[in-house]
């Protein structure tokens, strides 16, 4: 139901192999229907969090060594990623990662085959995510590899959304993108938000921007989740805006 934990993140520690201590402490809630931003500079820890709790840690080379992920009140940190994605906990990654030489439509149909979908709710899937990216549709025949990186992005994001995801993690939708086409990727995920009750958690490095589109805002610092709050709050708050957004 809305407001209830959808997700739960505690005391959670992890490493790399080599002995590499990438998270040393990370608490995070994420509560149905919200919008929370992951922010911290880079190396703070934010991609480890999500592979985490995407339980793609091991095949990073890394590990949990304590504390718990709890994804609609179960604990699932040894649950396979696919049966974490049927359950609707979607996650999309290391930025785009299209499969580069299938065509953008291929790619989207692929994040809809796991749900075992048929011909037509595929189809009406794929009309979804057309009518919520157009440049999508025009791109459909284009191999992935051969468009914008914008549109990588947004076929990123629309082979997620064709799992029926009820969270969808994101891991810097920003990264490498024009300010414009980033902000109409973070306009389509609000939309959907607000649309279709989509609970977001946004890794993302530029905290003014995600205080700009989050409800939430969790800072990650060395591994560690420091400094939690509305966004609301946060950015009227001097030190927020001196240490974190540059500004007097
Ligand atoms: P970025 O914005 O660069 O992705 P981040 O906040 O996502 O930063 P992480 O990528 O989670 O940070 O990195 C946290 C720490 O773990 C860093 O010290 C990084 O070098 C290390 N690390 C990340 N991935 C691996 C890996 N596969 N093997 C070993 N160490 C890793």
């Amino acid at each position: 139901a809305p407001g209830e934990d959808l997700l739960r993140v505690e005391a959670l520690e992890a490493i790399y192999g080599g002995g590499i201590r990438a998270l040393s402490g990370v608490d995070l809630t994420v509560r149905e229907g919200e919008i929370v931003a992951l922010a911290g500079s880079n190396g703070a820890g934010k991609t480890t969090l999500l592979r985490a709790i995407a339980n793609l840690l091991t095949a990073t080379g890394g590990r949990i060594t304590a504390g718990r992920v709890a994804y609609a009140g179960r604990d699932v940190a040894r649950t396979r990623t696919d049966v974490l994605v049927r359950n609707g906990l979607v996650s999309v990654l290391e930025g785009r990662h299209c499969f580069r030489s299938l065509t953008v439509e291929e790619n989207l149909i692929a994040g809809g085959l796991g749900r075992g979908s048929g011909r037509a709710e595929l189809q009406a899937d794929l009309q979804r995510v057309y009518a919520l990216f157009p440049r999508l549709a025009q791109k459909r025949s284009l191999p992935a590899g051969l468009v914008s990186g914008g549109e990588q992005q947004m076929t990123a994001i629309g082979r997620a959304l064709m799992g029926h995801p009820r969270l969808l993690v994101l891991d810097e939708p920003s990264m490498g993108l024009a300010p414009l086409v980033t902000d109409e990727i973070y306009r389509i995920l609000g939309a959907l938000n607000r649309s279709d009750g989509l609970t977001l958690l946004v890794a993302e490095q530029n905290v003014a921007l995600a205080l700009r589109h989050a409800h939430r805002c969790v800072v990650l610092e060395t591994g560690r989740s420091i400094l939690e709050g509305l966004a609301a709050d946060l950015r009227t708050r001097d030190d927020i805006r001196q240490v974190y957004l540059g500004l007097g």
